[in-house]
Parts: structure tokens; sequence; C-alpha cells
């Protein structure tokens, strides 16, 4: 359980961090709040003979809501996204997943950046960030571009960011549309990940019907992926709890399941449904009091 031996680089920009990974190349690694690469580095599954801490960054810290866009430096820990004012305003459903992330010390460390660079196909923040149409912004020695949710997460362990890219920040828009979001999941009772995780946001429109679906999935397949099927089954339907229900029963269509010692493929798919259906009927509820909020506010 003892790691290889390193160099540690504790750089105080990202223009220095890209440099050192550009320096040190394949034998380099970004370290942020060590929660999935120090495991992985006692176990000697990964070795870089280069760490760099991107800690003492100053940019990549910090959540603040402008123009109604929530955005959220890649050093954002999973505690500082749980009790953010920002974020439960903004993106509540973000705070009901940062929430069941592991135990009180892994959210006190581990960092939203680190645990989608990482993209554990058990992880939770895939299903929220793809559920609320999230971009990420990655900085790397080509300049700067983001990379939508829904086009970041490739495989198990494997996203769109390059090894010479640094995520700095995630970016979540809010809806016009009156809208709710939630994230449920079943946790793995060994481990805590989710065995399935499903995040479901709907937006109605003046009628009531879904102009707006999206539902994100997340420990079924080899990676976090969006049901297409079960978003399109409500698109300008009454979200009633029959219209849900059907959709929510198409949420792992088309998808190759996982099977293997903690659930067989047939089960994770059953999950999937299960929770589809109530973290869609919980976004509708949602939605519905978003508008009677708002109403009620415009008569004071
Ligand atoms: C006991 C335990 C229980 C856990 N339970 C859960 C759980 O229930 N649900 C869940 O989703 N996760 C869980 N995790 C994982 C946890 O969420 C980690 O915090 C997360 O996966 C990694 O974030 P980190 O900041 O610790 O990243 P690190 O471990 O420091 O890094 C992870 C990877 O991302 C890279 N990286 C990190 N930040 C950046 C960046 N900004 N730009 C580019 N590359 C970067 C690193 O090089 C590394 O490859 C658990 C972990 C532990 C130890």
């Amino acid at each position: 359980m003892i790691p290889a031996a390193f160099a540690y680089h504790r750089p105080r920009t990202v223009q220095s961090a890209l440099r050192l990974l550009q320096l040190h190349g394949h034998d380099a690694k970004i370290l942020a709040g060590g929660q999935s690469l120090l495991p992985m580095m006692k176990l000697r599954v990964a070795t870089p003979a280069h760490l760099i801490d991107i800690g003492r960054v100053a940019s990549l810290r910090g959540i603040r809501l402008r123009q109604g866009v929530l955005r959220i430096g890649a050093m954002a820990t999973h505690q500082e996204i749980e009790f953010s004012p920002a974020v439960r305003r903004a993106a509540p459903a973000l705070v009901e997943t940062a929430a069941v992330i592991g135990d009180l010390q892994v959210r006190n460390l581990g960092t939203i950046g680190g645990a989608l660079i990482h993209a554990d196909p058990v992880a939770d923040y895939p299903a929220t960030v793809l559920a609320l149409d999230a971009e990420f912004t990655l900085q790397g020695p080509a300049g700067v571009r983001t990379v939508p949710a829904a086009e970041f997460f490739l495989g198990p362990m494997t996203t769109d960011a390059g090894p010479d890219e640094i995520m700095t920040e995630v970016a979540i828009p809010a809806s016009p549309l009156r809208f709710g979001a939630a994230y449920l999941k079943m946790p793995n009772p060994a481990s805590g990940f989710a065995l399935v995780g499903v995040a479901a946001a709907i937006g109605l429109d003046q009628a009531g019907r879904c102009a707006h679906v999206r539902v994100g999935i997340t420990g079924v397949a080899s990676a976090a992926y969006r049901a297409s099927g079960a978003e399109a089954a409500l698109a300008g339907q009454e979200p009633t709890d029959e219209t849900l229900a059907r959709a929510a029963a198409v949420a792992a269509d088309g998808v190759d399941a996982n099977s293997d010692i903690h659930a067989s493929a047939e089960y994770r798919t059953h999950l999937a449904g299960v929770l589809a259906r109530r973290a869609l009927v919980l976004a509708r509820d949602r939605a519905m009091a978003s508008g009677r909020r708002r109403r009620s506010a415009s008569r004071v």
C-alpha cells in the first residue's frame, strides 16, 4: 500500500501546471483531491513519476452564479458544492448528488473536476451533469475549449479530455422554463458508489407539457449516458404518472448493461427503469412547484 516514488510539484497557476504537464508528458499526473488517484497509486495501478498538485491554483476554486450560469471551479470539493448557496439556488440536483458521494472525508477532499476526469462508470456526478446540460472548460497547450457533458464520457475512465489538458470549470446554464431536476441512486452496499444512479430534469411550457427533458444514467453501462429513448418519449407530452412511467421503462433500451459480482445486467436494467421513474416524478413535481413559486413571487 505504499506508492512508487514520485517527484511532487505544486504550481500556483494553470499555465505553470500545463508547462509541467508538457515537460513530463506521460510520466506526469495532475493531483486534485487524491481520492481516486492516491488509492490507485497505493495499489500501483498508477505509477506517475511526477505529481502536479493543483490544490494551490486559486483560479480553479470558487463557485459563482453569474447571469444565470452557475460556474463551478474544477477544484470545488464535493462538500463545497453540497453547502454552496449558489448551487442550492441554481442546481439543487447537484447538491443532492454531492451529498451522496462517499463519506465526509471523501467529500472534504474530492473535487468535481477530479471526479469528472476520472470518469468512473459508477460515479455519481456524470448522471447529473448530463441531465443539467453542463459544459466543461478544458485548458491545454492548444488553448481553451468547452465540451458539452453529452460528448465527454467516452468509456470506463475515458473522457474527451486529453492527457495534456486541465479541466478548469464546470458551467451549468439556467433554464428559462419552469424547471425541476432530481438525482437518485441505489448505492452499492459495499462501496457506496452507484450500483445505478439516475438524474432527471424536466422543463415545462406554459401549457404544462414537457418542453425539455433530460435523463442521465450512471452505473449501468461502461460510461454514463443520456437515455435518449426516455427523453424522446416525453417530448411535448403532459407529464402524468403514466407517461413518466412509460418513458422510464425504456431508460436502458439499446444499452449494453454491465454484469459483474455486484449486480447482473438484468438487475441494473431493472433498477434504471425504477429509478428513472422516481427521478422523473420528482423532477416533474419540482418543476410544477417552481411554477407556483414564480407565480406567487410575481403577485407580491
Ligand atoms: C472511500 C471512497 C468512496 C468514494 N465514493 C464515491 C461515491 O459514492 N461516488 C462517487 O462518485 N465517487 C466516489 N469516490 C470517488 C471520489 O468522488 C473522488 O473524489 C473523485 O473520483 C476524484 O476526485 P479527486 O479530486 O479526488 O481527484 P484525484 O484523485 O486527485 O484525480 C483523479 C483523476 O483526475 C485527474 N484530474 C483531477 N483533477 C483534474 C483536473 N482539474 N484536470 C485534469 N485532470 C484532473 C487526475 O490526474 C486523476 O487522473 C469515492 C472515493 C473513495 C476514496
